[in-house]
């Protein structure tokens, strides 16, 4: 694979909650591909973050991690041009998280809204747990080992790249590449800081309904799933919520207030929205009707998905080895970092002479 050099580097992941659905693939995964021709691509499956909330079970979070990469793949992300890999089979992530959660103020990660809003949101699980405050310590070491340039998130997660900065920021003040102690040293053309500050690189996600109107979600059993055979897609789509003011075929609806007009809006070319904007308004078209109109380009998208999906659940050793691979190239990246981040702590793994001695 070649990288060059002049590329900037994007690292992303996705925990790894086993087969995605279309909201994924809106939301993150069609960006990918896209990025995978522009950038540096590094991409893992965060099997460690899906530890922070379901930690109770991990029967299937190998398998899960695996089927997360069979869509990757299906989806169009190509080993030749990105670096896929497995978090946990890259140690040294948990090794920076260490070192960084000893420098990270407690009051840091209490005040992250995403921290508060899941343990209030989420009640059937005890979230009360050291991993569960401390994963925004884990993903600014999930970055930062990368010396990532961009990270590729909605407006939600700007917070959390933000806090990876103000983590690099104290690390780079406390333990300055050019000096160990009260030790200078002569860096050899290298930056004196350790890690580069991440940039959000913000990406267009709309907000994918599912077929009950809210937000697409595994969790609330209203998904599309990219591995869906076209029937399966289309009752799908039949069983979907409408505008409710189209109690009766004749009443005209509004295709802004329908969650299958956002549908359209996302997946549907200009002149079916125009059609559906005339016969939903005027009652021309009945809700059966239009459901069938968008229902085409989701298959149209979804088929050549699951065709190249077939070559790897044929064979998914092939799958192993793409992971495989990823993860050897991730941890010489990730190692090379490491050997600055223990030169700077001064704990290198090198010999050095006790201080006065001359051996
Ligand atoms: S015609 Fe289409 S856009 Fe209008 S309410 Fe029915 S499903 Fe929604």
């Amino acid at each position: 694979m070649t990288t060059p050099a002049a590329k900037k580097r994007v690292l992303s992941g996705m925990r790894s909650t086993g087969k995605l659905h279309l909201g994924n693939y809106v939301g993150a995964l069609e960006n990918w591909v896209r990025m995978q021709d522009q950038y540096d691509c590094f991409f893992f499956i965060a099997d460690w973050h899906a530890l922070t909330t379901d930690y109770a079970d991990t029967s299937m979070l190998k398998e899960n991690s695996v089927e997360v990469l069979l869509d990757w793949l299906a989806a169009g992300l190509d080993p030749s041009k990105c670096v896929m890999f497995i978090q946990s089979h890259v140690p040294v992530h948990a090794e920076l998280h260490l070192l960084l959660s000893m420098i990270t103020p407690l009051g840091w990660l209490e005040r992250v809204p995403s921290y508060k809003e899941q343990k209030e949101n989420i009640k059937e699980k005890d979230l009360g747990t050291y991993g569960f405050l401390g994963y925004p310590v884990l993903q600014a070491a999930d970055i930062l080992i990368y010396k990532a340039d961009f990270v590729p998130v909605g407006e939600d997660q700007v917070a959390h790249v933000e806090l990876t900065r103000e983590i690099a920021r104290r690390f780079n003040g406390f333990y300055p590449a050019d000096k160990v102690g009260s030790v200078v040293r002569v860096l050899d053309g290298q930056s004196a800081s350790v890690f580069p500050e991440p940039q959000s690189l913000l990406t267009p996600a709309p907000r994918l309904p599912g077929t009950d109107g809210r937000k697409m979600s595994k969790s609330y059993g209203n998904a599309i799933m990219l591995t869906d055979p076209e029937p399966v897609v289309r009752q799908k789509l039949k069983t979907m919520v409408t505008d409710p003011a189209r109690v009766r075929r004749s009443d005209p609806g509004n295709p802004d207030i329908c969650p299958v007009g956002d549908l359209h809006k996302i997946f549907s070319d200009k002149e079916t929205l125009a059609r559906v904007d005339l016969g939903c308004r005027s009652a021309g078209i009945g809700c059966i009707e239009c459901k069938g109109w968008v229902a085409d380009p989701i298959v149209k998208l979804l088929i050549p998905m699951q065709e190249r999906r077939k070559k790897y659940e044929d064979n998914p050793r092939l799958a192993w080895d793409i992971l495989e691979a990823g993860s050897a190239r991730a941890r010489e990246v990730a190692g090379a970092t490491m050997d600055e981040v223990r030169d700077a702590m001064g704990i290198s793994l090198a010999y050095e002479p006790p201080r006065g001695s001359k051996k």
